[in-house]
């Protein structure tokens, strides 16, 4: 055994102990079974959680669109876009609509801001401890997965290509390695024609269900047509 072998087994050996030391009896066991199948094993549940949910985007952001469903928006709440950090509205249509990040609608810790559902132990959506809301806590780790999706669907490039069978969204054609990722419904659109969607429902146009891999050329192609329409949508100036 070379030297950095016995170093990562005896880190292991390690980290194991300290996670078989916190490990309540009940705990889910497909993170459980997830942490024990890494290369470096996750030293704590919360860790296991999160690595658990980092390698499952596509669960995480299926489970936190579900979750939104049960809250659903609270009454009154229309989307709204502003400049005023206070607030806590976003500034472009580009991120995704979440009342319960805003601040009057903000249910405070144990609650999640992104789907408005309680918050338990280790982050988890489910209270398998009855030990109630995590008041330390006001994000699930899946909702954290699924926003950073939402937010930054390109970073999972590889994901969607392995997803779409390496085909573009588009043309049916194989992908490129210089593929990119497209809204299927546009997000300007989504802002100008879909707005009154109601809320968690227009999340699915930031999580999969909107998602595509496309090749570049066929990508330019759509983004033109796309600021072509917005040009002829936009009122003439006055004379
Ligand atoms: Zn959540």
């Amino acid at each position: 055994m070379s030297k950095w072998q016995a170093e990562k087994a005896e880190r292991n050996r390690q980290s194991l102990a300290r996670l078989n030391r916190a490990l309540p009896s009940l705990f889910p066991p497909a993170v459980l079974s997830w942490a024990l199948g890494r290369p470096f094993v996750p030293p704590t549940p919360r860790l296991a959680v999160d690595s658990y949910w980092r390698a499952h985007p596509i669960r995480a952001d299926r489970l936190a669109r579900a979750l939104a469903t049960r809250s659903g928006a609270p009454p009154g709440w229309t989307w709204q876009l502003g400049d005023n950090r206070e607030h806590g509205l976003p500034a472009t249509y580009r991120t995704p609509p979440a009342p319960y990040r805003e601040r009057i609608y903000t249910q405070g810790p144990g609650f999640c801001c992104v789907c408005g559902q309680p918050v338990y132990r280790f982050g988890w959506h489910v209270d398998l401890w009855d030990s109630g809301a995590n008041m330390n806590a006001t994000w699930h780790c899946a909702c954290v997965i699924a926003w950073q999706f939402w937010n930054a669907p390109s970073d999972y490039t590889r994901l969607l290509r392995r997803l779409q069978a390496r085909r573009c969204g588009q043309s049916g054609r194989r992908l490129w390695k210089s593929a990119e990722v497209d809204h299927r419904v546009p997000l300007f659109r989504v802002w100008s024609e879909h707005r009154e969607t109601p809320w968690p429902d227009l999340l699915n146009y930031w999580g999969l269900p909107n998602l595509q891999l496309v090749n570049r050329d066929v990508h330019a192609a759509k983004c033109a047509l796309e600021a072509r329409d917005r040009r002829a949508a936009r009122p003439a100036p006055a004379a």
